[in-house]
Order: C-alpha cells, then sequence, then structure tokens
C-alpha cells in the first residue's frame, strides 16, 4: 500500500466534498444515431452514434468512497472517541 493520509470519514455538504465531486464524473452511454442506423449522417456528426453523458450521482459517489473508507479506513490515535492500541507496554 502507498503512503497514508488523512481522509474525512465521510462525504458531506458541509465538508465541502458535494459542490467538489457533484458534476465531476460521468458515465458515457452511446446511441446509435436513428437516422443513419449508425453510417454515419449531418445529424450525428458524421460519428454514427450520439455519446450521452450521465453524472454520477451524489449518492454514488458517497457510497463509493464509503466502501474505500470501510476497506481501508483507520481510526485516527487520539482524535475523537477512538483509541488505537498502538502503544508500547501498558
Ligand atoms: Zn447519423
Amino acid at each position: 500500500m502507498g503512503s497514508m493520509i488523512l481522509m474525512p470519514e465521510e462525504l458531506t455538504a458541509e465538508n465541502g466534498a458535494k459542490s467538489l465531486l457533484i458534476g465531476e464524473f460521468f458515465e458515457t452511454r452511446h446511441h446509435e444515431c436513428r437516422d443513419c442506423e449508425g453510417d454515419g449522417c449531418f445529424n450525428c456528426d458524421y460519428k454514427g452514434e450520439f455519446i450521452e453523458k450521465i453524472p454520477v450521482s451524489w449518492t454514488t459517489i458517497k457510497a463509493i468512497y464509503r466502501m474505500a473508507v470501510k476497506k481501508y479506513g483507520k481510526p485516527v490515535p487520539n482524535h475523537g472517541g477512538v483509541v488505537s492500541d498502538g502503544t508500547m507496554g501498558t
């Protein structure tokens, strides 16, 4: 694993993540042009298809992040109520 950094546990509007991330990611969906059935024409700019960009929803962005946090996140020692047992001795 690479170097470790501190990240917030959750993405929220409050920590600025919503305005940062929303509208940044897209799924692309290809639709064959109905006018030329893929051959290419004026309407589809001679590509034979249209590419629809579908923004990844805020709900999905949060869900992806939540899973990454669950898998890789570690509580920060002396931050909040979670105490690590990484100290030596008693
Ligand atoms: Zn076309």
